[in-house]
């Protein structure tokens, strides 16, 4: 099963990440879990370019490719194989992200992030995504640390971010929406419950 969990800057995913894969564990299977953009050789050196405070001049474009590039990689490397062993894989982001920040955010188009991903990914869609919904203030309150490229782009294009993700949600019947404003066991409770309702328990 392929699981993912995403969500706007400081939603607390990848610790949601980490304690559904704990809990799938708990329950007899196998699972590994994968960072987006990252975890492989390539997609760690693409993460940095991307994040790179002293790129703020990189074309919209060529944001979206590398987003792209880089999950392509994670797939071949890392993903297709666990999932073909049987594996569960639980991921902190996937092409949700680049949908709610490029394509939204950014103005992309959503439409064409798809596309894209249609073009260029042997799966675009998980069997589930959890997107993790929180107000700004909440979300900053959680990110104690220096701010990289994208997360200082500002105000009102992280509340746009917000707003993508919600209206993924509601184009697609595999994303479900949990309130992430609350406390840690509050919202792994709902995470457990919007995964098996779509793997059936
Ligand atoms: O969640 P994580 O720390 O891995 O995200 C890395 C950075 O990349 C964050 O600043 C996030 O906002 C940004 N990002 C993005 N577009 C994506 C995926 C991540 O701007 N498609």
């Amino acid at each position: 099963k392929f699981i993912v969990l995403d969500g706007p800057d400081g939603c607390g995913k990848s610790t949601q990440a980490e304690l559904l894969a704990e809990h799938i564990r708990s329950n007899g299977s196998e699972v590994v879990g994968f960072r987006d953009p990252g975890t492989t050789v390539i997609g760690e050196k693409i993460r940095e370019i991307l994040l790179d405070v002293d790129h703020a001049g990189m074309a919209d474009n060529v944001e979206v490719l590398l987003y792209m590039a880089a999950r392509a990689q994670l797939w071949k490397e890392k993903i297709g194989p666990a999932l073909r062993e049987g594996k569960c894989v639980v991921m902190d982001r996937w092409i949700s992200s680049t949908c709610a920040y490029q394509g939204w955010a950014g103005g992309f188009g959503v439409k064409k992030v798809i596309k894209l991903g249609e073009d260029c990914l042997e799966r675009v869609w998980p069997d589930v995504t959890v997107v993790l919904d929180v107000d700004l203030e909440t979300a900053a309150g959680r990110m104690n640390r220096e701010l990289d490229r994208m997360e200082q782009k500002g105000q009102a294009y992280h509340m746009k971010v917000r707003e993508g993700f919600l209206e993924l949600a509601k184009m697609s019947d595999t994303v479900e929406v949990a309130d992430a404003s609350r406390t840690v066991e509050q919202v792994q409770a709902d995470v457990v419950i919007a995964v098996e309702k779509h793997l059936g328990g």
